[in-house]
């Protein structure tokens, strides 16, 4: 069977293999300690960093597909491997548009997408200050400020509270940190997410669009499908995925993150080039999962079918607690078992600590649930994991 290898070893890549050893394989993992999720299970880590070309290099020796869980390896190096051969997928031509949100907005709208308006505030210091206070004023100071490249889980976004905020923001911002870009505040009633695959044959499958819950910039709920969406709407939202992959030749799942604004029309916010967390509700509520998929696309394989096998799911992700509980995670998932048989755990052998993704809950609903319902569950469910208290006050001894 083919190897494949995914640069970094986090949770993605985790999950990944275990998409892997169910079709015969063995992920290969660039990971940078032992301790990693990904490497305390697949028997094939190499050990070393993605900022190193030579432990890339060691990574793909022999694989038929370089891949991803993190979009921070350098381009240069992807190109100087693609140079020598290897099967980077997603190729950099595409991923580049994932690692930097100025050339990503550049593009989607050259490309005609809905993108909110921006200024680049890169370059001379004085110049970009310059263009950040007439972009503000065009837009009454309604703005966000966010970095080019490096950001995640909402660090490197700055949801700025007017004209002085902003100009703080940008006067503390390092100078040799990554350059800076301003973009439209966009009234929103919500965010949504559309996954899909391609791979390099050209096939493609979206998974059913979904709204995307985000506590403090971080994705916290995922309700899949997206409730009372528009048929047309999520139609279109599938589209603009599937079409913009095409365009730019990705290869892999990719998530689209969009904005759906208070008017009902929609906004592209950024993309994924990678399993992602809106697509963890798949491994339990669709027929393949984005970790299968994502396999399936980059070796070429048929796709799978992405129809969800219910007609409700919703992930809650377990966030560390500002303190571990006293009761061990061991004991709690005991618990969580007895009370919840139908939880769904995926834990990801991570240290807790404040805010942090160390697992995540899936919960499909049962016929004729409501999404409040399901919900309901599944937060119950991550918040037992994460904090040791039942949110309905529920007391096993009493
Ligand atoms: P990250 O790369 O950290 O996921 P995002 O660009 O997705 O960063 O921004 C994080 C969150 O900030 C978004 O999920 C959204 O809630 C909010 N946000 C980002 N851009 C805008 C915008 N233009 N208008 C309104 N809210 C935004």
């Amino acid at each position: 069977m083919p190897t494949v290898t995914m640069i970094g070893g986090g949770q993605l890549a985790r999950m990944t293999h275990q998409a892997a050893i169910a079709l015969g394989q063995c992920l290969r993992v660039l990971a940078a300690s032992e301790d990693d999720p990904a490497a305390q299970v697949s028997a094939d880590i190499v050990l070393g960093s993605h900022d190193e070309l030579d432990d890339l290099r060691r990574a793909a020796a022999g694989s038929a597909a370089l891949t991803f869980d993190h979009e921070g390896v350098p381009l240069h190096h992807l190109q100087a491997l693609e140079a020598e051969g290897v099967a980077v997928l997603p190729p950099s031509k595409a991923l580049h548009y994932a690692q930097d949100k100025l050339a990503m907005r550049t593009r989607l709208a050259e490309l005609g997408l809905p993108v909110p308006g921006f200024a680049d505030l890169s370059g001379d210091r004085e110049a970009a200050r310059a263009r950040l206070v007439e972009f503000g004023e065009a837009n009454d100071w309604a703005i966000v400020i966010k970095a080019v490249r490096g950001g995640y889980d909402g660090r490197g976004v700055w949801l700025v509270d007017g004209r002085e905020q902003a100009l703080a923001v940008f006067d503390d911002y390092p100078a040799d940190a990554p350059a800076l870009l301003a973009e439209q505040k966009v009234p929103m009633r919500r965010e949504l997410s559309a996954m899909i695959a391609r791979s390099p044959f050209g096939q493609g499958a979206a998974w059913p669009v979904v709204e995307t819950i985000q506590r403090n910039g971080q994705c916290a709920v995922v309700l899949a499908p997206a409730p009372e969406l528009d048929d047309e709407v999520a139609a279109r939202a599938q589209q603009m995925a599937m079409g913009l992959a095409d365009d730019l030749g990705v290869v892999g799942v990719m998530a689209m993150e969009l904005f759906e604004t208070v008017d009902g029309a929609l906004v592209v916010n950024e993309l994924a080039m990678r399993p992602h967390n809106s697509g963890h509700w798949t491994m339990d509520g669709a027929v393949t999962s984005q970790f299968e998929q994502h396999l399936r696309a980059v070796l070429d394989y048929p796709l799978g079918s992405p129809a969800p096998s219910a007609p409700l799911t919703v992930m809650a992700n377990i966030l560390g607690a500002p303190e571990a509980p006293e009761m061990s995670m061991d004991e709690r998932l005991h618990h969580l078992m007895a009370r919840m048989p139908e939880a769904k755990v995926h834990l990801y052998g991570k240290g807790e600590r404040k805010d942090r993704k160390i697992g995540h809950v899936n919960i499909v609903g049962r016929e004729g649930e409501t999404v409040e319902a399901v919900r309901e569950r599944a937060e119950r469910a991550a918040t037992w994991m994460s904090h040791g208290t039942w949110t309905d006050g529920w007391d096993v001894h009493s």
